[in-house]
């Protein structure tokens, strides 16, 4: 069935007749009699400009008229609106403003909130929105890092320590977790989210979500999240920011809805609609998105906050003639407040007037607002309180720097001279650390830094001197080139520090802008002259570990066929450097895992494991061969293999781990009991895995799943379930997986999961390329 069948078919909801059965609210507080009380009082004294004063949001510096589309801005003499500073104190004074974003500090934002308070005719408390997405002072891993600890827990107290931090400076609201599957690397806001799989992406929007609002968004450690960017906008064509998607409806719920789902099932109190247009119909104006799905169908009774101009933006998208037309779409479709495009408080009251846009729509949106401001307990403790964070906090560091060793991955650790290059042998007394982000503060703490402090960040320059201070050693450094430059000036000395030490530390990659919003990049190379600077180096001979900073899996092949050892650094944080010399030291083990599948080449983007089978696939052929005349016509490149240089789930330890008896706890089971949408415990799924090594080690068990013969294709195999265990050397554990309902069916072209009688292979391994597996049936 088409998108544009299953709007109309769905319409009834949006004009207020439901869809079919609408689910239980999904957060309780938010449900709460006593609130819903205080709301209504609220809203029958409220004025016109007061109500729509709730449903707008301004930044502090004052807007500066309505936003243009991109025809007003090329021809300004044609912009019916003249841009006008505007005060926000005299606007929250006024009541017509509810909420600001992205302004931090206890001073300003509780200046505003007295006025708010005590100025405003009815004192309703503002809230304070920012982009606090990994840390507020202390600054941990950027969140496509955090992914790859495989590590919830790990993940939640992050995201309180960073809400406990972020409170103290008026900030009430993140906008974040971002949940958006991601792809293709080329898409620069890859790095605010989990990767590229559902199963893993639920996982950890669920986490951030459980720090955040800790069940409880009237304590003072609390935050309200919002999830973003709903919907599919890491489906980005080509991986260009803000660009269109399309795509059926099965794939939608299947692999780009499921971390919504599971941060509107934990309780996210808002979410915000995305840039892109989905199947035609721009997230902002989408009423299947906003409506069918996520109020009818999940139960969402948060509130709905617009992208960043994007109300506006619907002219731009083409689907609005004007202001009024894109206002009245997004409120209508469920949009509740609009972002900086002053299109809400501009056109709303023209058009209740008119009766385009019926009362009620905006009362219910206010409604929701409301209720999220009286879960905060705002008008209770409207005020930030006690001694401010204005540094990263010590006592925080210590997770901070458990999760960046959580979250490098060793990419490649070979043998020099018989043993593995990693970790560093404690009798290396000369070590040349060489490259742009060796010893950049700033770059360590990847996109959306603007709490950050750079004097906070520990660098690998720093750890290293402070290492080799105590061990009697030497440190030589050398910069060798900027991040982005076709300089060769500082090579002479960098390839001159190498030959005088023992080992070289090249810390290579991105710099934190060339990821994040509005970094999309076309080459997934090191930039600059980077690759060339390693060649000089290596060519000294000496054995090099090379550490890649970046936002996004790059291309490594070059690096990897001539570097012995390599780590994925990510954007660590503020404890960058002291978690990477643990690692490189062996005081802690590397376990991360890919979130996301490193390609050989650009050109294999979209690159991703849980891919669609072909009617030729290339099996049992020598992919890394050319293929001839036999082998030319299947499904793969005259030039790449296929698949990925590092795939998804692949991460090395300095042990080693081995699996053994894979089996499932029934070969058969009868379709009508697998079709129980409550069935969480249908089938077990255990595993044997034992430390092979000398040292103890943590490995993130996989459990993968595939089942053919169903009315849909379904991918070569997707992510089902992953445990953390740590194992001494010798030691052996048995890992159980229990596949219900949501592991089993798929979703189809209606967005409905369902289960078919169909044959299921179960892996359980240490990457997505595990071997070992079993079989079961689903039989009528
Ligand atoms: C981004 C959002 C962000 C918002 C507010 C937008 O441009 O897409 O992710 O939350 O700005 O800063």
């Amino acid at each position: 069935m088409s998108f544009l069948l299953l709007n109309i078919w769905f319409a009834p909801a949006v004009s207020g007749q439901s869809s079919g059965k609408i689910a239980a609210p999904s957060n309780k507080q938010l449900a709460s009699p006593e609130i819903e009380r205080k709301v209504e009082a609220l809203l029958k004294k409220m004025s016109m400009e007061e109500k729509l004063g709730q449903l707008v949001q301004y930044s502090d510096s004052g807007y500066s008229g309505q936003a243009k589309t991109a025809e007003e801005a090329a021809n300004p003499g044609k912009n019916p609106t003249a841009p006008h500073p505007v005060d926000a104190m005299e606007l929250v004074t006024s009541g017509k403003l509810g909420s600001l974003l992205n302004l931090v500090g206890q001073e300003r934002t509780n200046q505003l909130q007295h006025a708010a308070i005590e100025k405003s005719r009815l004192h309703i408390p503002l809230m304070f929105g920012a982009d606090i997405i990994h840390g507020y002072k202390t600054i941990y891993p950027m969140p496509l890092a955090l992914a790859a600890t495989f590590d919830p827990e790990l993940v939640s107290s992050l995201a309180h320590i960073s809400a406990s931090e972020a409170r103290t400076g008026g900030v009430n609201w993140f906008y974040s977790p971002m949940v958006d599957i991601s792809r293709d690397p080329r898409w620069g806001r890859t790095q605010e989210g989990a990767g590229e799989d559902p199963y893993l992406g639920a996982a950890m929007a669920r986490a951030y979500i459980r720090g955040y609002q800790q069940g409880n968004l009237s304590l003072s450690t609390s935050v309200a999240a919002s999830v973003k960017h709903y919907a599919a906008y890491g489906a980005s064509e080509a991986g260009r920011e803000y660009n269109t998607t399309d795509m059926s409806i099965s794939r939608l719920h299947q692999v780009y809805l499921p971390p919504y789902k599971a941060a509107v099932e934990e309780g996210a109190a808002t979410m915000m609609s995305a840039f892109n247009a989905l199947n035609g119909v721009p997230a902002t104006a989408n009423s299947y998105l906003l409506q069918t799905v996520l109020r009818d169908s999940w139960g969402f009774n948060g509130f709905v906050v617009s992208d960043y101009t994007a109300v506006m933006e619907l002219r731009n998208h083409g689907i609005a003639l004007d202001a009024a037309a894109a206002a009245r779409k997004a409120i209508t479709a469920g949009v509740d407040m609009d972002m900086m495009s002053h299109y809400y408080d501009a056109e709303l009251p023209g058009l209740i007037k008119s009766g385009q846009v019926p009362m009620s729509v905006v009362d219910e949106a206010v409604r929701r607002v409301l209720r999220v401001k009286f879960a905060l307990g705002l008008f209770e403790h409207p005020y930030a309180e006690g001694k401010e964070v204005t540094a990263a906090v010590p006592e925080n560091r210590p997770l901070v720097r458990k999760a960046a060793e959580e979250a490098i991955v060793l990419l490649q650790n070979k043998d020099v001279n018989g043993a593995p290059l990693l970790p560093l042998k404690k009798d290396v007394k000369k070590i040349a650390v060489i490259g742009p982000l060796a010893d950049d503060t700033g770059e360590m703490m990847g996109a959306w830094g603007m709490t950050r402090r750079d004097p906070d960040v520990v660098t690998v320059k720093d750890a290293l001197e402070q290492r080799m201070k105590q061990s009697g050693g030497s440190l030589l450094y050398a910069k060798g080139t900027e991040i982005s430059s076709e300089s060769e000036a500082g090579f002479p000395d960098a390839v001159e520090k190498a030959k005088q030490a023992d080992l070289v530390i090249m810390a290579v990659g991105e710099s934190a802008e060339m990821s994040g919003e509005a970094g999309s990049r076309a080459c997934l190379d090191l930039p600059g002259n980077q690759e060339k600077l390693l060649e000089q180096v290596a060519a000294t001979g000496k054995p090099i570990i090379l550490l890649v900073f970046s936002g996004r899996p790059l291309v490594l092949d070059r690096a990897a066929k001539n570097m012995p050892a390599i780590m994925e650094a990510w954007f660590p944080g503020t404890e960058a450097g002291n978690a990477i010399a643990n690692l490189l030291y062996g005081d802690a083990v590397p376990s991360a895992k890919l979130p996301m599948s490193f390609p050989r080449t650009v050109g294999q983007e979209p690159l991703y494991y849980n891919q669609f089978p072909t009617g030729r696939p290339p099996v049992g052929l020598d992919l890394s061969q050319p293929p001839n005349g036999d082998s030319r016509f299947f499904s793969r490149y005259v030039d790449v293999p296929n698949d990925a240089l590092f795939p998804f789930g692949f991460g090395l330890s300095y042990t080693k781990f081995s699996y053994e008896r894979v089996a499932v706890s029934r070969h058969a089971l009868p379709l009508k009991e697998a079709s129980r949408a409550d069935a969480k415990d249908l089938i077990t799924v255990t595993a044997s895995v034992k430390n092979t090594g000398d040292v103890e080690g943590t490995e993130i068990v996989q459990c993968y799943l595939r089942n053919i013969g169903a009315s849909l294709e379904q991918p070569v195999r997707s992510l089902k379930g992953f445990e953390r265990i740590t194992l001494k050397p010798g030691e052996s554990k048995q890992v159980t997986f229990r596949l219900g309902f949501p592991e089993i069916s798929f979703y189809n072209n209606d967005g409905r999961p369902i289960v078919e009688p169909t044959d299921y292979t179960v892996w359980v391994g240490g990457s997505s390329t595990a071997d070992l597996h079993d079989e079961f049936k689903i039989v009528r």
